[in-house]
């Protein structure tokens, strides 16, 4: 993808403050962070989403985050953090490369993840539990 920043980033040709780099993934700070210490993962391989990413990399990456979510916690001494991976504009997702945020996160911080909770009918619920299981 000559045209994807985060391709250029993951594989060296612009550079970033790289916090880890293995064969499949470059972790960087991102350049505009949510909290201090916000982290992003970087697979090489350009896809833009987790509809388009290789199932075996996914794994590889979330199996990262965790790792790294450890090295977060430990060099900021947060409270929580959050593993996030958007997915499509409506999903915030800005940049099409997939990837995913490592964001410490303290009991009063800024970063906001929240959402209004809805109240949906025990039917509803279930006829949407249908639905995804058929697809699957
Ligand atoms: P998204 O909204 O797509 O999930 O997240 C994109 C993230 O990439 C944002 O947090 C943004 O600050 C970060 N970002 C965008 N461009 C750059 C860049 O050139 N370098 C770095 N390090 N981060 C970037
Ligand atoms: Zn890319």
């Amino acid at each position: 993808m000559e045209d994807c920043i985060f391709c250029k980033i993951a594989n060296g040709t612009i550079g970033s403050n790289t916090v880890y780099e293995d064969e499949d993934f470059r972790a960087i700070m991102d350049i505009a962070p949510a909290a201090m210490g916000h982290v992003i993962i970087l697979p090489k391989a350009h896809a833009a989403n987790v509809f388009e990413i290789d199932e075996e990399l996914y794994g590889k990456g979330m199996k990262l985050a965790k790792k790294l979510a450890a090295a977060v916690k430990q060099a900021t001494g947060c409270e929580g953090i959050n593993v996030l991976q958007n997915n499509g504009t409506a999903a915030g997702q800005t940049v099409f490369h997939l990837h995913i945020h490592i964001v410490p996160r303290y009991d009063e911080d800024t970063v906001n993840v929240k959402w209004k909770p809805m109240s949906p009918a025990a039917e509803e619920l279930a006829a949407m539990c249908e639905k995804i299981r058929n697809e699957i």
